[in-house]
């Protein structure tokens, strides 16, 4: 602990910060649905001794429209130049809406695929162009997509967002014959290489540094979390891919000189890890390089690996929570290889959910018209059933029936058998009512993909990966503002569909 950390407040410096500081570092607050923390595995956090956190996506939420516009028009400026590719190709429009988290490429299609948690296709574009069930079929038939890595992409963090985008972009033409003499495959290795490249000459982060505030949203209870953490006695350290150079001004941006007592972004944390280079962090064993000067006790490193930051933190295991945004370098790895209690950040997640409450009134609708459908079958079904009984007496009394006996039955089955078919044409009204509206709430959420979150009836591949891996989700860090440095994440009891209905 520094001393900032361990000493009581005081109110004298810049006094960003007017609420009672002390009081909002002691307990709970009422959090409402955008800013709370989700829950799905249990988490003490008074059993929790070391905290550490990703840097980009995670500590730093991007503005989504105007990084993922830079990242997209600075790989299609590299591709234009490229031979083979148009040079119209650098005035491409970055469309938002155009691919988000979870989804995969299939690179030897080119096509791109929105899966359930079981790994099945639930909806897929060629391009731009939405595969039609038809063609879906005959593509994935009924087989499970079984990933590998040659073939297909996962777009595991949003850095890969605008890439996707790209790439559909290119297939399109590809297909219109635009761009000649590539493959689908090629095509995605050359949007890789720009893209790789647009980051590793400064093209995004020296536009990034020359102007923090137009990429990264500002987060005044950001420091204060940190804060909170640290007076609670956690140790805090930063786990981050990105060099010390883009630190210094992102964390800079959105740290230093907010908190009295901490000058820089360095003072928030015991250790600090750069150029990590994760997930390879999860596994190489060459130890970190200390950034610092001689003559202190470093804090700020280059590389290394998990082991030895476990050791410089003096604490390992389960005693560790890790915030991070990328399923499988931040999530996935620190809890299989290191058994981390784990956090995920996502970004999208507050507008999810702020969609999901302003289209409250036509999901209300939906439900309606899902009870009409459901009471629509149970009557269609009764009333065949009774028709049936009808014939089979027709048929096995025929001869003890009398004339206007059978007649009467003849009546009664008619009769049945026109309100059956009104009671269809209703249905078939009603199913055409769902799905203009559930098209609507689809689109509500993204024209293209719907919600992040969901995947036909099914969770999506890339919400199912949140349950399996993270202990607990939320929008951004600082929602951990509201609750107790030590308060127990208890999990809900998950009860099976006979318990609930
Ligand atoms: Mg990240």
């Amino acid at each position: 602990m520094t001393a900032a950390a361990s000493a009581p407040l005081s109110d004298d410096d810049s006094g960003l910060f007017p609420e009672d500081l002390e009081g909002l570092l002691r307990s709970d607050q009422r959090v409402d649905r955008v800013h709370k923390v989700y829950i799905t595995r249990s988490l003490k956090l008074s059993s929790i001794r070391g905290i550490g956190f990703d840097m980009d996506h995670t500590l730093a939420i991007y503005k989504k429209q105007p990084i993922e516009e830079l990242a997209f028009s600075a790989t299609a400026r590299k591709l234009a130049a490229r031979p083979g590719y148009p040079p119209s190709m650098a005035n491409l429009k970055y469309d938002r809406e155009g691919c988000v988290r979870g989804l995969i490429v299939d690179k030897e299609l080119g096509n791109i695929l929105k899966l359930d948690k079981y790994n099945y296709v639930a909806l897929a574009y060629h391009g731009t162009r939405r595969l039609l069930a038809s063609e879906l079929k005959k593509q994935y038939a009924e087989d499970i997509i079984k990933f590998d890595p040659n073939k297909h992409y996962s777009v595991d963090t949003l850095f890969s967002v605008p890439e996707v985008f790209l790439y559909a972009k290119l297939v399109d033409f590809i297909d219109s014959h635009v761009v000649r003499a590539k493959t689908y495959g090629q095509a995605f290795i050359d949007v890789r290489a720009c893209i790789d490249e647009a980051h590793r000459d400064g093209s995004i982060k020296e536009k990034v540094c020359a102007n923090p505030e137009r990429y990264v949203n500002e987060d005044l209870n950001l420091p204060l979390t940190l804060h909170k953490f640290r007076v609670a006695g956690k140790k805090l350290f930063l786990l981050t891919n990105s060099d010390v150079t883009y630190v210094d001004v992102v964390l800079g941006f959105l740290l230093n000189g907010k908190l009295p007592g901490y000058t820089n972004w360095r003072d928030y944390f015991d250790v600090s890890i750069t150029l990590a280079g994760k997930p390879g962090f999860y596994k190489r064993a060459e130890p970190s390089t200390p950034l610092n000067g001689s003559g202190e006790t470093p804090k700020v490193f280059v590389g290394g690996n998990a082991h030895d930051l476990e050791e410089r933190m003096g604490v390992s295991g389960d005693r560790i929570l890790y915030f991070g945004d990328h399923t499988y370098d931040d999530i996935l790895k620190t809890k299989r290889q290191f058994n981390w209690r784990t956090a995920m950040i996502v970004p999208g997640l507050a507008a999810e959910i702020k969609i999901s409450q302003s289209e409250r009134k036509l999901r209300t609708e939906l439900y309606k018209l899902f009870q009409e459908r459901d009471t629509n079958y149970v009557k269609i079904t009764r009333l065949y059933s009774l028709v049936a009984k009808l014939r089979a007496d027709k048929i096995h009394n025929y001869s003890r029936k009398s004339p206007t006996d059978l007649a009467r039955l003849d009546r009664h089955t008619r009769s049945l058998t026109a309100r059956i078919a009104a009671l269809e044409r209703n249905l078939s009204n009603v199913l055409g009512k769902i799905n203009v509206k559930d098209r609507g709430l689809f689109r509500r959420y993204n024209k293209f993909w719907g919600s992040e979150f969901s995947a036909g009836n099914e969770i999506s591949r890339f919400a199912g990966q949140i349950a399996d891996f993270a202990c607990i989700y939320t929008g951004k860090v600082s929602n951990l503002l509201a609750y107790s440095p030590n308060k127990y994440f208890q999990k809900k009891r998950i009860v099976m569909p006979h318990e609930t209905e």
